[in-house]
């Protein structure tokens, strides 16, 4: 092994199977990690290996190139990229094996040239998470980012994010910023080093909607799972709702916003738009964080709602059964809970589709416990609604503005499809 370097294409041979591809940078030093074509890595420990033949000697790529000379072009708008992490921001730097987030401007139009006939880009990296680890301090931080930029100049905002809890930031976002230019966030859910990568056709997309004259918080996703096109979702009507297709996203609810070709760049409107008005930006970061999202199902130990208001909750989203239900014998945890001036709200685990609490007495009962339906808005949303309203208000005024609709989470009348 000590002859092959990081970057050669070599087949190894093992007892069983042969396994061709480019030699990855590797932690264990017992252990080699190889790309294969299908773009998954495997590691293959060294006691297992009978040969290796090596096929193409390669080059350790550098990612210390120099600046790009890019002229600013005065017809173009200026989008700010920021980068938080996940799958789409990410590169594996195969010198020291270490995954950074690729979004210095210059990394970026090296990778998706195409963006640079769409708009001045500026780009910044302000996290390097996996969503999973994202977290509300993590999403004011990016919302006084965002703030920055669009006062520094910004005509746009691109948020590359990793796609797990890209919903619940779409979400938080729309609720802590009011500002008069779009807000995109797009992620991937195929890495840029595979095949089938849907890395760059998402970010040429979010970058086509963040010049559009438009307003408010978006997501930008593949459409369906082949290289056509993308959706643009309202961020509060949107929810990854597939673990690895790379239509994962759809809106719910509700139609999506638009239709993005990035190969023709054309962006057809399929409802009606928040148009822009210019370029005012103003952030209100407050949230409670003490608020606890708890899904129903047959079974379940009401103490758990206990255990929230004894810990000092102020807040609990009940995604309930059907219509908006619990089983009987929490309704007195529930009783617990709202005679502590906890605010319990309830949103449907069917995801598609909307509360209805009047049609059987089980929702009539939880009403009377101070239960406040939350409409047809997604449990997430409700979430991170009640977390705004909690940061910003009394109780009182919290419940009361709950099931209205604040930003677009609530529509009037249901569409029960997802897109
Ligand atoms: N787990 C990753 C994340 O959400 C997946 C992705 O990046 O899409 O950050």
């Amino acid at each position: 092994m000590d002859d092959y370097n990081i970057g050669d294409l070599i087949t190894i041979k093992t007892e069983n199977t042969d396994y061709t591809g480019t030699i990855m940078p590797s932690l264990d030093e017992n252990i080699i990690v190889i790309k294969m074509k299908n773009g998954y890595n495997i590691g293959i420990s060294k006691n297992k290996i009978k040969s290796i033949e090596l096929i193409n000697k390669g080059e350790k790529p550098t990612y210390k190139l120099p600046p790009l000379e890019i002229e600013k072009k005065e017809d173009l708008k200026n989008i700010s990229i920021l980068s938080t992490g996940g799958t789409v921001a990410s590169r594996v730097d195969y010198n020291t094996g270490a995954v950074h987030p690729a979004f210095t401007a210059d990394d970026l139009i090296r990778a998706v040239p195409e963006l640079l006939d769409i708009a001045n880009i500026n780009s910044k990296a302000v996290l390097n998470i996996l969503s999973e680890n994202m977290t509300p301090t993590y999403w004011k931080m990016i919302a006084e980012e965002i703030k920055k930029e669009i006062e520094n100049g910004a005509d746009g905002i691109v948020i590359a994010h990793g796609t797990d809890t890209m919903h619940y930031t779409a979400s938080a976002l729309s609720f802590m910023i009011d500002a008069d230019v779009p807000i995109v966030l797009v992620g991937a859910q195929r890495s840029s080093d595979r095949p089938s990568s849907d890395a760059a056709l998402n970010l040429i997309s979010a970058v086509i909607a963040s010049t559009q004259p438009i307003k408010g918080v978006y997501v930008v996703m593949h459409g369906e799972s082949g290289d056509t096109f993308c959706y643009l979702h309202e961020g509060v009507k949107v929810r990854k709702s597939h673990s690895s297709r790379r239509d994962a996203f759809k809106s719910i609810n509700n139609i999506p916003v638009a239709k993005i070709n990035p190969f023709t760049k054309e962006i057809e409107y399929l409802r009606d738009i928040k148009k822009s008005e210019g370029k005012n930006i103003a952030i209100n970061t407050n949230l409670e964080e003490k608020v606890a999202l708890i899904k129903i199902y047959p079974g379940i130990d009401g103490n758990i709602i206990n255990y929230y208001v004894d810990n000092g909750y102020k807040g609990i989203v009940i995604e309930g059964t059907g219509l908006g239900h619990t089983p009987e014998t929490i309704f007195e945890n529930i009783k617990y809970a709202t005679d502590n001036g906890v605010l319990v709200a309830m949103a449907t685990q069917t995801i598609n589709g909307r509360i209805n609490m009047n049609v059987y007495s089980n929702g009539r009962e939880l009403q009377k416990l101070g239960v406040i339906g939350c409409e047809d808005m997604l449990p997430e949303v409700a979430l991170v609604k009640m977390m705004y309203l909690l940061g910003n208000y009394d109780i009182e005024k919290a419940k009361e503005l709950m099931n209205k609709n604040l930003v677009g989470e609530i529509t009037e009348i249901s569409r029960f499809d997802s897109y």
